[in-house]
């Protein structure tokens, strides 16, 4: 037990037991630093991202060994930057949620029957994708011997880290623009940990939370999406892993992602990857499009531009998880929608609310704003004939609609308000 407490405060890399994960490595220039609480490239300032070793898995084996898995993201745990004995710890375990067939959304949209399917995430246990990332961050706060869970947030990873913390008795504190939406807050809230609200936008929190980590203040604090964001970001490789195994072990021809920092879309990228290096599925093209809401979209107004930088914007939008105006991931994402073929577009939020009612009408999934997002953006793909109707599509819904009620709020509601009697019913014009 001592013992414990003792590597626990001062783990280095030669005590620190992430699985596969080797080391961490820069996007830009290559360099290697040992696994750590750390994010950005020392010479050059890029992001650092996980670089594994999986030069001993035999791709059938590995098959075998995942499909034997826990049906929930520790099922690729040789894949993950995680202990082999994660799914043994306390977490909230995520993932492995539905892949629904959308035929009734195909024909609506115009996609052959069979061809198009939603990734449901709303599925999770605080109800995003979010649990997926903090999850793994999780398990590096634990490796590297953090007792704080924290993050900055549009709403989602909030709850989820909270959530996240009850479980694994961490404490938590996280930070989000103190306008959010009623149902973002109160999920956020109820697991008990501190809520703090900031007054300014997301990219205000963000920065807040940077100077945070550099003072005494934030001592032993785990940022989920700041010091910890290299661990954290695999987490979304898990979507591309489900994705393909319950297709079959199949890649998909197009894949609708929405854009908030970016990170999701850049690791979805990178878990396809890896899962045709390692064999899993066969060496064929796909193609990538991103999603953005029309007022916040910096990444698809560069992409059309033909720009490789993206210039910040000043969100606002009924989108509130996918509002960072100024994007990390936002150049990389460029690089994918180009280098697979695929887009970037935004919708406007009219036309969110019109596709959120669409998904629910036509498949019975309530999506929050971010799926209305992803299915309004794949709607205006296939219009300009951008997207492939004929090929297999996959659109992510990545978050709850009962988050995000306000956005439906006003244009739902009761169809006639009847006295309980037949004759009042009849006059309504409801009988069959
Ligand atoms: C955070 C979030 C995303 C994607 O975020 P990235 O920063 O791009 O990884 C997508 N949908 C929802 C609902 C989210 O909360
Ligand atoms: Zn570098």
């Amino acid at each position: 037990m001592a013992a414990q407490t003792v590597a626990s405060t001062t783990n280095s890399a030669d005590t620190v037991d992430l699985g596969p994960a080797a080391a961490l490595s820069c996007r830009e220039c290559g360099h290697r630093v040992p696994l750590g609480p750390v994010f950005a490239c020392e010479e050059c300032f890029g992001p650092l991202e996980i670089a594994y070793d999986f030069s001993a898995y035999d791709t059938e084996e590995l098959r075998k060994l995942i499909e034997a898995g826990p049906a929930n993201i520790w099922r690729y745990a040789p894949l993950l930057p995680v202990p082999a004995d994660v799914a043994d710890k306390p977490n909230i375990n995520p993932g492995w949620t539905k892949l629904v067939q959308a035929d009734n959304l195909a024909r609506e949209l115009g996609v052959d029957a069979g061809k198009l399917f939603v990734k449901d995430d709303s599925g999770n246990p605080t109800h995003s994708f979010k649990d997926r990332v903090v999850a793994q961050a999780l398990e590096a706060a634990r490796a590297f011997g953090f007792t704080t869970l924290s993050c900055s947030s549009t709403g989602n990873l909030a709850g989820a880290v909270g959530a996240a913390a009850a479980r694994a008795g961490f404490r938590s504190c996280v930070f989000i623009p103190h306008d959010l939406e009623q149902g973002k807050v109160v999920m956020a809230a109820v697991y008990g940990g501190e809520l703090v609200g900031i007054e300014g936008n997301y990219d205000d929190v963000n920065r807040f939370c940077s100077e945070l980590i550099g003072d005494p203040a934030g001592e032993g604090w785990g940022f989920v999406n700041v010091n910890l964001r290299p661990y954290y970001a695999e987490g979304s490789k898990t979507l591309a892993y489900e994705i393909c195994e319950q297709l079959g072990w199949k890649l998909p021809d197009q894949l609708v992602v929405p854009i908030a920092s970016g990170s999701q879309l850049t690791k979805i990228d990178k878990g396809l990857q890896e899962l045709i290096k390692l064999g899993l599925v066969e060496d064929r093209p796909y193609k990538i499009f991103g999603a953005q809401a029309e007022g916040c979209s910096p990444v698809s107004v560069a992409y059309k531009a033909g720009h490789d930088v993206v210039r910040p914007q000043k969100p606002d939008t009924i989108a509130k998880s996918l509002a960072i105006g100024n994007p990390a991931d936002g150049p990389y994402v460029l690089d994918i929608a180009r280098r697979t073929g695929g887009a970037v577009e935004d919708v406007n939020d009219e036309q969110i609310v019109d596709a959120i009612k669409l998904l629910a009408r036509t498949e019975g999934i309530f999506a929050e704003t971010a799926g209305g997002v992803t299915v309004g953006v794949t709607r205006k793909l296939i219009e300009n004939g951008l997207l492939d109707p004929t090929l297999t599509t996959v659109v992510l819904n990545t978050g709850d609609g009962l988050k995000t009620l306000d956005a439906v709020a006003s244009d739902t509601g009761l169809t006639a308000t009847i006295r309980p009697n037949l004759d009042s019913f009849r006059e309504a014009g409801l009988a069959s």
